[in-house]
């Protein structure tokens, strides 16, 4: 065994850059597995879902016709624990994207080193399309057919893109009708009032803010006005602005999908979150200077935080970024051809595992304080982020200094290590 062949990288297909970000990361993956010198079965293994499971939903419509939808839900690994990840509802999910999401939820779990492993699932619906019974019956049916899969100590999902608490509650109602009994740490995400943790709802733009102050410690920048440019003003990326404006930081611009805005003097957090409390979006946002959504990425500023969604930073813009540190709220905002470009310009990349795992770490906290019985103060699960986070970035930082590598490549070393060794150390059953 000790002979086996290791794996050898091979640099990303250019077509990469298009928007496959989970080849993206696939390939992050590829060059941490060959700076481990891992074996190839290990390599296989780790690549390979531990299972994948396809189930059919049978709803009757409100119109009275009976639709068939498709649902997933795969475990990719469960080496550090129960599985643990989110579920989608999306027109167009597919099985494949399902297993590449599922893999990313496995290094975002052990970068933070929390004893989860990797999982996601979903159904191919369109949520806009569906009332709310039917959205309800989806995800109790959905529910019922992976009873076998889910529970506490197996599988826990948690909300994911079309999903929120409502759709969270319904799961763990589903799976406590069956199982006889209220089980409330099958789910994370859920409201407060039924087990939900307070702080979750801020966990990942707090955990954003915890590893750019990190980061700017690391580089000697003085959060006191370094100049902050937002892609996306949604849950992350408005939490963290208002975060890092609390820090003594400049919000010189924020966006969402209806536009741009820029004020160099420095945008008020405040007015923008009630701006939008009313317009529900910051369309015509009246405080700052519409610019397209490509300049905002390339302003001249200290901290970017793209937190929109993925291959938003790719070879061909990669040149013109002009910030000193990127924090990646989004997962998979940078392709994997615009890393080297980013590198040489000496951009500090915090990494999308790293940096946006805030949210998985206080919904392992909500798992905890659901299996306890006992509920924490904010002050608690603030305390106990902030200092998961620090610890992760650090590890981060050590294992990019001893490789000579990225922060990127430093993370997914860590991770790679941390379920290999883990995996040697339980053996291969059978
Ligand atoms: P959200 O829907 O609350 O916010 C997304 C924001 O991005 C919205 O304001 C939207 O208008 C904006 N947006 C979309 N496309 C855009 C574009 N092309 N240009 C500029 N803005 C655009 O979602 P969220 O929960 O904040 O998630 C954002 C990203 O963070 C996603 O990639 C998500 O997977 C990732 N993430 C979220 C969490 C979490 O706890 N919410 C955890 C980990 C990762």
């Amino acid at each position: 065994m000790g002979s086996e062949e290791t794996v050898v990288y091979h640099e990303p297909a250019p077509l990469l850059d298009k928007e496959n970000a989970l080849e993206s990361m696939m390939s992050r993956f590829d060059r941490a597995a060959e700076i481990l010198g891992i074996r190839r079965g290990v390599y296989e293994y780790l690549k390979t879902p531990v299972k994948q499971i396809i189930v059919s939903i049978p709803i009757q419509m409100d119109n009275g016709n009976i639709e068939i939808f498709e649902g997933y839900r795969v475990i990719h690994n469960d080496t550090l624990g129960p599985s643990k990840g989110g579920i989608r509802f999306a027109p167009d999910l597919t099985l494949d994207e399902v297993k590449a999401l599922a893999a990313w939820m496995t290094w975002k779990c052990a970068v933070v080193n929390i004893p989860f492993g990797g999982a996601k699932g979903g159904v191919k619906c369109d949520p806009s399309k569906l009332t709310v019974v039917e959205l309800e019956k989806i995800t109790r049916r959905y529910t019922a057919n992976l009873l076998d899969i889910f529970g506490p100590e197996r599988d826990i999902p948690g909300p994911d893109m079309n999903t929120n608490e409502q759709v969270m509650a319904w799961i763990m109602d589903t799976y406590s009708m069956h199982a006889k009994k209220t089980e409330t740490a099958v789910v994370t995400g859920k409201p407060l009032i039924i087990g939900g943790s307070v702080g979750r709802r801020e966990a990942t733009g707090r955990g954003c803010m915890v590893v750019t102050l990190a980061a700017m410690e690391k580089i000697g920048m003085k959060p006191k006005n370094a100049t902050v440019v937002i892609q996306g003003f949604g849950n992350v990326g408005s939490v963290t602005a208002r975060l890092l404006r609390e820090q003594g930081c400049k919000i010189i611009a924020i966006s969402d999908i209806t536009g741009a805005y820029h004020e160099p003097k420095g945008i008020d957090v405040g007015k923008a979150l009630d701006y939008i409390e009313k317009n529900k979006n910051l369309g015509g946002f009246p405080f700052a200077q519409k610019i397209s959504s490509s300049e905002l990425l390339e302003l001249p500023c200290d901290v970017l935080v793209p937190a929109a969604r993925e291959n938003q930073i790719t070879a061909r813009n990669a040149p013109r970024i002009k910030a000193k540190i990127i924090c990646e709220g989004a997962n998979g905002p940078t392709t994997a051809t615009a890393d080297p470009i980013l590198q040489n310009k000496g951009i500090l990349v915090i990494p999308d595992i790293l940096a946006n795992a805030g949210g998985v770490t206080v919904s392992y906290f909500e798992w905890v304080q659901d299996r306890v019985g006992y509920f924490w103060s904010l002050d608690r699960v603030n305390r106990r982020l902030d200092r998961m986070m620090k610890a992760a970035f650090d590890s981060v930082y050590a294992s990019s200094e001893k490789h000579k590598v990225s922060l990127r490549l430093g993370a997914y070393v860590i991770a790679i290590d941390k379920v290999a060794q883990t995996l040697l150390l339980r053996g291969i059953y059978g």
